[in-house]
């Protein structure tokens, strides 16, 4: 059993899966979790991570890397929320205070733009904690390796 961050060298990233620290090749956290956000495969960065809006490929296209496993569960409509929230929060309130505009507008305005910031971002947010996942080689990924 060897268990040392000093074993790793560049380009090369460590996992732990069960006891031991198993070397995995392939890219940087970032990259990968940028890849992620944008739809992409994070191994390959080439194919693409989701299909039909939200729902995840069960092997790369590009790569045969398998990805279908990944349970997102519910954390990125949560992340989702978190951030539109934040977004229209401030927002809301700087307009209130600085501008005088009718209520049936803000009443039409804001809800659209909360709809239209969670149709966008929440399959980026799928996309990053997919790739998060990946990463972190979470959610049965030893069980398709040993397949
Ligand atoms: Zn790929």
């Amino acid at each position: 059993m060897w268990r040392s961050s000093g074993l790793s060298k560049l380009g090369e990233s460590m996992t732990l899966a069960s006891e031991h620290v198993i070397p995995k090749r392939g890219p940087g956290t970032l990259l990968a979790l940028w890849r992620g956000t944008m739809g992409h495969c994070p191994n390959c960065g080439k194919g693409a991570l989701l299909r039909r809006y939200l729902k995840v490929v069960p092997n790369c296209a590009e790569c045969g890397e398998a990805l279908g496993h990944l349970p997102a569960d519910d954390m990125p409509p949560w992340l989702t929320i978190i951030i539109v929230g934040h977004l229209l929060f401030g927002n809301v309130w700087y307009v209130q205070r600085h501008y005088d505009i009718p209520v049936w507008v803000e009443m039409v305005g804001w809800p659209s733009l909360g709809l239209l910031l969670t149709l966008i971002l929440l399959p980026r947010c799928k996309g990053f904690v997919l790739a998060l996942l990946w990463v972190l080689r979470r959610g049965g990924a030893e069980k398709a390796a040993q397949a």
